[in-house]
């Protein structure tokens, strides 16, 4: 799959699983929002839907690569 989408928390979340090259900076052990596939490509995580906005902000605006595309409800962009 090239790219997986969810909403969690009111933010629609879109992994570029193309882009994605497990650098991991969005993955916190202690945080079950993102984890690498066996691939080494990030995916969400079996938990990933109780994830909270601030969490998911944090993590996605780590990424170095700019994987992520995070909108708001109204559908405004706030990541990248
Ligand atoms: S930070 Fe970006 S490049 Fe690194 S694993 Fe996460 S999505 Fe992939």
């Amino acid at each position: 799959m090239d790219s997986e989408t969810r909403t969690i928390a009111g933010l629609t979340i879109r992994i570029d699983r193309l882009v994605c090259v497990g650098f991991e900076d969005c993955i916190d052990p202690e945080s079950t929002l993102f984890v690498l596939d066996s691939d080494g490509i990030a995916t969400f995580h079996a938990d990933a839907d109780s994830a909270g906005t601030e969490r998911i902000l944090e993590a996605c605006r780590a990424c170095p690569v700019d994987a992520f595309e995070v909108s708001d409800a109204s559908g405004k962009r706030v990541v990248p």
